[in-house]
């Protein structure tokens, strides 16, 4: 038996910001647009084929004599879209015939979702029917899935054959199908690898002896720049040690458990000060680079405010505004990888507050509010695929367990704290504690109530339904943990309890 990993393969998503050129990125874009033309293109032709079934079948028309039925599947949709390129697109050796596909899969994908959602087999929210994508409000991005040699993502064939040494910062660019022209063969050579502006080579290694595989690639434009999203499966080595973990003197239960409240005035706010991560009070600070983005990023809100809509102007200060965006979410990720390596290595269970997922689609909320959602929607992220692999137990406390308007000490709930109000005061115990450091503590409580109940459940084996409010991480809730396997929620708690704890290399 092995511990909590059962698996041999993880799937992890590895990003590099790219650096293309202006030739380069005129050609990405137009295959983002390809994909783009194509998802809606066979979207197109599957409402229309449902349209042209309903008239029939409203005209009296029996089952059989109706017009056959498009199947949605990627394959199907895909050869609809070879034998009708011609007509629907004529410009189609423009683009790399990768773009195309990625958009008709992007379409399958959407219909599947719609599917399985309406059939009752897909957690999570129900999934409406896929729309149509527009310019304006669809992320560019386009998927390369098939490629002869693993290696040839990174290196063309005199390097693989060792002829030259590799570059290590670079990502290929596939072209589009070859053309009589040469001279349009020689410009668009020259196109074919994008600049890193982050080394490739430990994930090179990996692929090159074996340990790692390629599944795609997808180029996206995110927050004002280029990036490529590499999906690798790693092959896992079980490394089956236990993991010694620090107990606090005195601790009364068999784990150790902590609570986190992501906010914005502080990165994060722990139940208790942990030495080398907190504060003396459980706050996690900002960094101070991060501050200082916040600062700008208030000020290019305000000029944007004053700019002129419409204006060439306008346009630019919301070109910046994009980028700082994507600046100041990655300078927080960074740093939340910090806290969350820290906490899974630390403790057996940690506990997060779900997502206000309502909230967040509400476009017009405070943007401190707003950049906390993303901060703790990271955190959760993170959490989830390094916990399996650490043998800690991840509990999301339900979003209406009122946290932030409970007493820590006597348990008293009141009716409303509003954000402006930083200290939380107990008008029946007369407690006084800061707001954050309260409603993690409350989160932490919470966590280990809905285990121990989980655990009695577990012991007396009679109802295999989850308890109310214990909601293990589902695999829907990150695509990049999909497919891998990794316990989750009962069989994780039921890992963690039978086996000694497993620790797995970790590749973020
Ligand atoms: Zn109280």
């Amino acid at each position: 038996m092995t511990g909590a990993i059962t698996e041999e393969y993880l799937t992890r998503a590895a990003v590099f910001p790219l650096d293309p050129s202006p030739a380069q990125e005129r050609l990405l874009r137009s295959y983002c647009g390809a994909a783009r033309f194509a998802h809606n293109w066979a979207l197109g032709q599957v409402k229309d084929n449902l349209a042209t079934r309903s008239d029939e079948r409203a005209a009296g028309l029996s089952e059989e004599a109706l017009t056959a039925s498009l199947s949605w599947s990627a394959y199907s949709l895909n050869r609809v879209w070879n034998a009708a390129k011609e007509e629907a697109a004529p410009w189609w050796p423009e683009v790399s015939m990768h773009a195309f596909r990625s958009g008709v899969v992007a379409a399958a994908a959407g219909l599947e979702n719609f599917r399985s959602s309406k059939k009752g087999t897909r957690k999570g929210r129900p999934v409406g029917f896929p729309r149509f994508k527009s310019r304006d409000r669809s992320k560019p991005a386009v998927t390369f899935t098939e490629i002869n040699h693993q290696g040839s993502w990174f290196e063309d064939s005199d390097v693989l054959a060792g002829r030259v040494s590799p570059n290590g910062h670079r990502i290929r660019l596939m072209l589009p199908q070859s053309t009589p022209d040469r001279d349009v063969q020689r410009r668009r050579a020259n196109l074919a690898w994008i600049h890193t502006t982050e080394s490739t080579r430990r994930l090179v290694k990996k692929v090159a002896d074996g340990t790692a595989s390629i599944q795609k690639v997808t180029i996206s434009y995110v927050g004002g720049r280029w990036q490529a999203s590499v999906l690798v499966r790693y092959l896992v080595q079980p490394v089956i040690q236990s993991v010694v973990r620090p107990r606090a003197p005195g601790q009364a239960g068999p784990d150790t458990a902590i609570g986190v409240d992501a906010g914005i005035t502080h990165l994060a706010t722990l139940s208790r000060p942990v030495p080398g991560l907190t504060d003396d009070h459980g706050h996690i600070a900002n960094p101070r680079v991060l501050e200082k983005q916040l600062d700008r990023l208030a000020k290019v809100d305000r000029r944007l405010a004053r700019c002129q809509k419409g204006s060439k102007n306008r346009a630019k200060v919301k070109r910046r505004r994009a980028r700082l965006h994507g600046t100041i979410t990655k300078t927080r990720s960074l740093e939340l990888h910090r806290v969350s390596n820290a906490l899974t290595n630390q403790f057996d269970v940690i506990a997060i507050e779900d997502l206000n997922v309502a909230g967040m689609a509400n476009a017009k909320r405070h943007l401190g509010r707003a950049l906390a959602d993303v901060s703790l929607a990271e955190l959760r992220r993170q959490l989830t695929y390094k916990s399996p692999d650490r043998g800690t137990t991840l509990v999301v406390v339900d979003r209406f367990y009122p946290s932030t308007k409970t007493c820590s000490s006597c348990g008293a709930v009141r009716a409303k704290l509003p954000l402006a109000v930083r200290v939380f005061e107990c008008s029946i115990c007369g407690m006084s504690l800061d707001r954050d450091i309260n409603a993690a503590i409350n989160i932490e409580a919470e966590s280990r109530r809905l285990l121990k109940a989980k655990r009695q459940s577990l012991h007396q084996a009679t109802s295999p339904q989850d308890v109310a409010g214990l909601r293990p991480e589902t695999e829907n809730a990150d695509s990049r943990t999909e497919k891998t396997g990794v316990p989750t929620g009962t069989a994780a708690l039921a890992a963690c309890r039978a086996e000694p704890r497993s620790h797995a290399t970790v590749v973020v």
